[in-house]
Parts: C-alpha cells; sequence; structure tokens
C-alpha cells in the first residue's frame, strides 16, 4: 500500500538498515478502522472501545457490543485486531457506569482496576468481544494495569467468558492472547516480572508521561511536561522494550508518541519495531524514519 508516497508492504516500513517498522492504527470507530485498512495498516494496535460507549445513559448490552466490533474488525479480516477492554474514569468518565467521585481520578479506580471491580460489566465485555472475533486475529489489551494480580484476575474473567460461550453454543474466537497497556510507571519498571502473566505490551505513552513527571495530561498549566521524549520516560521505554526481548514479549508503542515523528524515532533508536498512532501520521513517521 501507499499512503502518500511512502511503501508499506504489508504495513512494514524497510529501513536502509534492513530492519522492519510495523505499522498499526489506533483506532476508535468503523469509520477509522476502514481509513486505517486503505492505509495498509500491519494490523489494529488499539481500539479504545470506551469511546464506542460515551455518551449514553443505559450500558451496552452483549450483542450490540458484539456487533460493533464485529464492524470495527471486518475490513481487517486476517490481520491481528488488539482490542482494548473499556478504559474508563478519569479523562474518559462513562455515566452508563455510575462512579463515585473521585477526589484524584487520574489515581482512582479506572481501566482495569474498575473493570475488576465490576466483574458483570467487566465479563460481558469479554463475551462481546470473543463472539466478535469468531474466525478473526482478535487480541485482548488491558488497561491501566499495575501488578501480575489484575492481569491473572481479568485472564479468569476471560476464561469465565469463554466457558460461558461454550455452554450456550455461541461461536466464539478461542484461545485469545491477552496483553497489557504499559502506562503505570510500576508496570514499566516490573516488565519482566509481567511478561509472565501477558502475552505482550504495549506502551501508552500518554499515561505513562504524566504519571511519570507528576503532571496532568491535558492541564493547561503543565503543556511542558507532555513531553513523552523526556529522558525519564524513554529510559522507562527502553526497559520494557528490553523486558519483551528478554522474555519473548512483543511490544509497541501506541501513546501519541508513536505518531510524533521526532519521538518515534528516538523510540526506534530503543529497539522500538512495532508503533501504533493514527493513519493520518504514517506518511510523516514513515518519512522521518526513512532519514
Ligand atoms: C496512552 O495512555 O498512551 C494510551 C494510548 O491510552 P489513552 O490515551 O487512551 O489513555
Ligand atoms: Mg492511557
Amino acid at each position: 500500500s501507499v499512503t502518500a508516497g511512502v511503501a508499506l508492504v504489508d504495513g512494514v516500513l524497510r529501513l536502509a538498515d534492513g530492519r522492519g517498522i510495523e505499522f498499526w492504527a489506533n483506532v476508535a470507530s468503523q469509520r477509522d478502522a476502514e481509513a486505517a485498512a486503505r492505509a495498509g495498516a500491519r494490523g489494529i494496535g488499539l481500539l479504545r472501545t470506551e469511546m464506542l460507549f460515551l455518551d449514553r445513559a443505559d450500558p451496552p448490552d452483549e450483542a450490540e457490543q458484539a456487533a460493533l466490533v464485529a464492524a470495527i474488525m471486518e475490513p481487517f479480516r486476517g490481520r491481528p485486531v488488539v482490542v482494548r477492554t473499556l478504559d474508563a474514569g478519569a479523562d474518559k468518565p462513562l455515566p452508563w457506569l455510575g462512579m463515585a467521585p473521585e477526589a484524584n481520578p487520574y489515581l482512582g479506580v479506572r481501566g482495569v482496576r474498575l473493570l475488576l471491580a465490576r466483574p458483570a460489566v467487566f465479563e460481558t465485555q469479554l463475551r462481546a468481544l470473543l463472539r466478535a472475533g469468531s474466525g478473526l486475529d482478535l487480541r485482548i489489551m488491558l488497561p491501566m494495569v499495575t501488578c501480575a494480580e489484575e492481569v491473572t484476575a481479568a485472564r479468569a474473567a476471560l476464561e469465565c467468558a469463554h466457558a460461558a460461550l461454550v455452554a450456550a453454543g455461541l461461536a466464539h474466537a478461542w484461545p485469545v492472547p491477552l496483553g497489557i497497556m504499559v502506562e503505570v510507571p510500576a508496570a514499566a519498571l516490573e516488565a519482566k516480572a509481567l511478561a509472565g502473566c501477558a502475552d505482550f505490551f504495549s506502551i501508552g505513552t500518554n499515561d505513562l508521561t504524566q504519571y511519570v513527571l507528576a503532571a496532568e495530561r491535558g492541564h493547561p498549566a503543565l503543556g511542558r511536561f507532555a513531553d513523552a521524549s523526556h529522558p525519564a520516560v524513554l529510559r522507562l521505554c527502553r526497559d520494557v522494550v528490553e523486558a519483551g526481548c528478554a522474555c519473548d514479549r512483543p511490544v509497541s508503542v501506541c501513546g501519541e508518541a508513536a505518531g510524533d515523528p521526532r519521538i518515534a524515532a528516538l523510540l526506534v533508536e530503543l529497539g522500538v519495531t512495532r508503533l501504533s498512532m493514527s493513519p493520518a501520521a504514517f506518511a510523516v513517521v514513515a518519512g522521518a524514519l526513512r532519514n
């Protein structure tokens, strides 16, 4: 595929030194997914499912969730699709979850913490994802993981969802890799230990940067800290890449840094070979990497 003059072969950019850099897409809708397929993405590296259900009073049921995700996966038949389970809380409140107000929502019950606190919501979504992925290359990713216990508990919920679908005789994807966002500093620091329970890593530089620099993302007065190229953030990214290599776990970067040509080049220097970004950034990032 040719994206504004940049040749991606099966979503891979070949560098002069022979290395292949995979271009995956961040999507939040069916329209995004269709555009990503046209742009020649290697796969979907991040489907932000919370974006599908932002403005509603009632929870989406299993069938509705399955239909929506299946429609998003359809253009990627035969290619991998990483679906992130609901990442609600803080900057992404979902009214239908009826979450309690918190003094520090960025440090509160968000991401996988919320999913584990709401087993009915979590298992409904897991069943929906498994059904949507039937016959497709589905991978499931957990947001805001801090420790291995969360991954183990989530894997148990995933196995429950699979058992329920078997019992109901419903077609679904199985087995399915279960990976994690690395966006909490503790997860980056303990990536080797987390490799024992997670099948893949995707570094979320947006949240990782906010937590490493202790500066709320999007804060109007703290823009200078919204910098994923800060050495402290890059050092953690390097550690995660090394842990992934050592433990044979794929590592991608799916935060905004992956779509920033300057920072993407730094990440590739650190050994990152899988970038997930808005397809609108493919051309400029590929151009920067080639130079
Ligand atoms: C991130 O935190 O870098 C990320 C990709 O997730 P989100 O921006 O949806 O929090
Ligand atoms: Mg995040």
